[in-house]
């Protein structure tokens, strides 16, 4: 049977509303907070005695002392409070209300004030739910309510951001919006939090009620209720112990994951969209923020959680966690390394390169979550993955060790493609898996690549001190067939061992060649000889792209040192002063 259609009493269809998600995120957070109050595990289920008890849940918590500021040392619902951001000028916060001649009866008179509200919303809500009028169209949820069953709502009662274009464009005059709407945002506050640094407003809004209430349920209704029941004054739950609102919102996705791993897990793969917006609707100067959380970074979370639940805590406390107890100066440092790695994993980008400390060696994080953050997020290759994993090991496990990650920690970018030709010669790397690592039109790759192999050599030298195991991908090796261009440089490759008559000093020149003439010029040499044809040197040396031309160098010298087996004495590679002429001669 569809939605909102159900069997009536003599057995005939009939039309009933129904709650569902509207798409406004304000109204779809208060009502997570309302069914997280009524208990219910769909939208659809919620009916009038829902709502009825959720209102009661309601005013119990807004209108405790511990919210009033009765016996507590502040205030949040009251004249000029926390509260006051959500909703400034409610009925609350109306000096007006608050008449009496004893605090008692200013207390009752502000209470009273705010039920009838609440109560006159109530009913409007369930009218939406009770009558088949469809007279008006809601501005919130596009349904058409019943007329009686509509309210004209301005920035006090609605949090209105102008920030997002045309949200609400009426909003000058008020917008018409239905009974339901405007008592789920009356929920809101249950389902707002603050940020990591203390000051701004949040909330989650995501369509998976799963996740939308149980956010609700802790930070809302429990975490309130935990005031109240301590006598202590309330305020919206800011306890976490990291920083800025990027880190905020991935530290909660991690939280939740943690408490509730088999709920939560599912969900995290859903792929539903979730969006936090931090806010403010304060009279001074509203405004809104919308930080939009990746599917691939929540997929990656549930994901490494299942893998590890050691290696989850080890990522999520190394990259998010800000200890209460540290000194000021360090916590000043440590939140500002939180801020720029929770930003980057909201936007998708490359964070290993930032979690490196040389002295000790150590990747914040751990390699087990980086390398999946690197599988899931950045979307690299597993067998890629596998080939820096093992080259990383090779690295940190030579006699050279010093020396290669000096080499690797200071070379400029245009360097990187000999550092990795001087793997291909020691036998660390196939020039397949050098081709692999770095293929053509893909230019900003080698620093990332550079950024995995130390993170792969600072885990293997943490673990050795440490005495543990590094954690090695159970990846099997599978080689990927050649494209047209690796083949190429196969087949030119194979022709010049073959042919050519000394091909060690040939590659030499090859190797310490400073410009694209004298590259040009060596290849013709090769030609004169006969080892390969004129149409491989166009093909080795495009006249209109100098670039191509010093990667397919790369290549064929890769293939020269690992099929070739072409020898050439240490002092004579890498040729750092070779590629600095490339980079003035290429960018
Ligand atoms: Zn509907
Ligand atoms: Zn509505």
């Amino acid at each position: 049977m569809p939605k909102g259609v159900e069997q009536g009493k003599g057995g005939e269809v009939e039309f009933m509303p129904h709650v569902h998600w509207t798409g406004n995120p304000f109204v779809d957070a208060g009502l997570a907070a309302l069914a997280a109050a009524a208990r219910v595990s769909t939208l659809e289920e919620l009916g009038a005695e829902h709502i009825e008890q959720a209102v009661k849940e309601l005013e119990r918590v807004l209108l405790s002392d511990q919210a009033l500021g009765i016996g507590v040392d502040k205030a949040f619902s009251g004249p000029k409070k926390a509260l006051r951001q959500v909703f400034p000028n409610s009925e609350l916060d109306n000096p007006s209300n608050w008449k009496g001649r004893t605090p008692k009866e200013k207390e009752d008179n502000a209470r009273r004030k705010f039920q009838d509200a609440l109560r006159s919303e109530l009913n409007k809500a369930k009218q939406c739910l009770e009558l088949e009028e469809a007279g008006e169209t809601c501005f919130a949820c596009g349904e058409r309510r019943p007329k009686i069953a509509m309210e004209t709502r301005r920035k006090d009662k609605m949090p209105l951001f102008e920030g997002i274009v045309n949200f609400y464009p009426g909003f000058s005059h008020g917008v018409r919006v239905c009974g339901l709407c405007s008592l789920a945002v009356r929920f809101l506050p249950l389902s707002t939090m603050l940020a990591g640094n203390q000051n701004r407003l949040w909330f989650l809004h995501s369509q998976h009620l799963g996740l939308a209430a149980t956010v609700a349920r802790r930070y809302g209704w429990e975490h309130f209720d935990r005031l109240i029941t301590g006598n202590k004054a309330l305020d919206f739950y800011g306890s976490w112990e990291t920083a800025g609102e990027a880190g905020t919102v991935v530290y909660l996705f991690c939280e939740l994951l943690n408490s509730f791993p088999d709920q939560l897990r599912a969900i995290y793969r859903s792929g539903l969209p979730s969006t936090a917006y931090v806010f403010s609707n304060d009279n001074r100067g509203g405004f809104v923020q919308a930080i939009h959380v990746p599917n691939e970074l929540l997929a990656f979370l549930a994901k490494l959680q299942i893998e590890s639940k050691n290696a989850f805590k080890d990522f999520w406390e190394g990259l998010l966690k800000v200890r209460g107890d540290l000194r000021e100066d360090e916590r000043k440092t440590r939140a500002g390394f939180v801020r720029s790695i929770s930003n980057r994993m909201i936007a998708g980008e490359n964070i290993v390169g930032m979690c490196l400390t040389s002295d000790p060696p150590n990747l914040q994080g751990g390699w087990l979550g980086h390398r999946l953050y690197l599988q899931e997020v950045r979307g690299m290759a597993p067998e890629k993955l596998a080939i820096l994993e093992r080259l990383g090991i090779s690295i940190a496990a030579s006699e050279d060790a010093k020396k290669l990650v000096t080499e690797l920690v200071t070379a400029q970018y245009h360097q990187l493609y000999g550092l990795l030709l001087g793997y291909v010669r020691k036998g660390w790397l196939s020039h397949q898996e050098f081709y692999f690592l770095l293929p053509p039109n893909a230019h900003k790759v080698a620093g990332e690549i550079r950024d995995v192999l130390l993170a792969v050599v600072y885990e293997w030298q943490h673990c050795q001190q440490e005495g543990k195991e590094f954690p090695r991908s159970t990846f099997d090796k599978a080689e990927a067939s050649p494209d047209e261009t690796l083949r190429r440089i196969q087949e030119i490759g194979r022709r010049l061992t073959n042919n050519l008559p000394n091909l060690q000093r040939w590659t030499k020149e090859l190797t310490s060649a400073r410009y694209a003439e004298r590259i040009r010029g060596v290849y013709l040499n090769a030609v004169r000889h006969g080892a390969v044809g004129f149409e491989d040197y166009v093909f080795l040396a495009p006249l209109q792209d100098q670039r191509a031309m010093w990667l397919l160098r790369d290549y064929l010298l890769a293939f020269l040192f690992d099929v070739g087996r072409v020898e050439l004495p240490e002092d004579e590679y890498p040729e750092f002063g070779a590629d600095e002429v490339r980079e003035i001669e290429t960018f």
